[in-house]
């Protein structure tokens, strides 16, 4: 395990409110909400980003990422009205914590995009 805040979650040395978990994916709730809904659906693994895991063996896991986004958005009851994936990737993609994951917002109608 290394030293960012979401393997310290994975390793139960940090709680968050975990709305979902199984062999390969943690989902919690954001500790700073930017929606009504606001999860992050972390890899139990760590990956430090996006470059780092395509420079390994994979085996699809971010492909099941989106199995999950779609599993735990029909458990928050917004897979209906819709709602928002966003992989920040690196300083420029205002990257903060330096483990893989992707946030998924929604529980209200958001902005019409995403970049200022
Ligand atoms: P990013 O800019 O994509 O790296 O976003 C990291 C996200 O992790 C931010 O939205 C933070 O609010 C969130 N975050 C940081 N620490 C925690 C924590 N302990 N529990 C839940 N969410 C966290």
């Amino acid at each position: 395990m290394l030293d960012d805040v979401f393997c310290k979650i994975v390793s139960g040395e940090i709680k968050a409110d975990i709305v979902y978990k199984d062999n390969d994916f943690w989902v919690i709730k954001d500790i700073n909400p930017q929606a009504p809904v606001h999860l992050l659906i972390i890899p139990a693994k760590h990956f430090t980003s996006l470059e780092d895991f395509m420079e390994g063996e994979n085996d699809g896991l971010l492909g099941r990422a989106f199995v999950v986004a779609h599993k735990v958005a029909h458990k928050a009851g917004i897979a209906e009205k819709g709602y928002r994936l966003i992989l920040n990737e690196g300083e420029d993609g205002g990257k903060l914590v330096p483990h893989l994951h992707i946030h998924l917002l929604g529980g209200k109608k958001l902005g019409p995009k995403i970049v200022k």
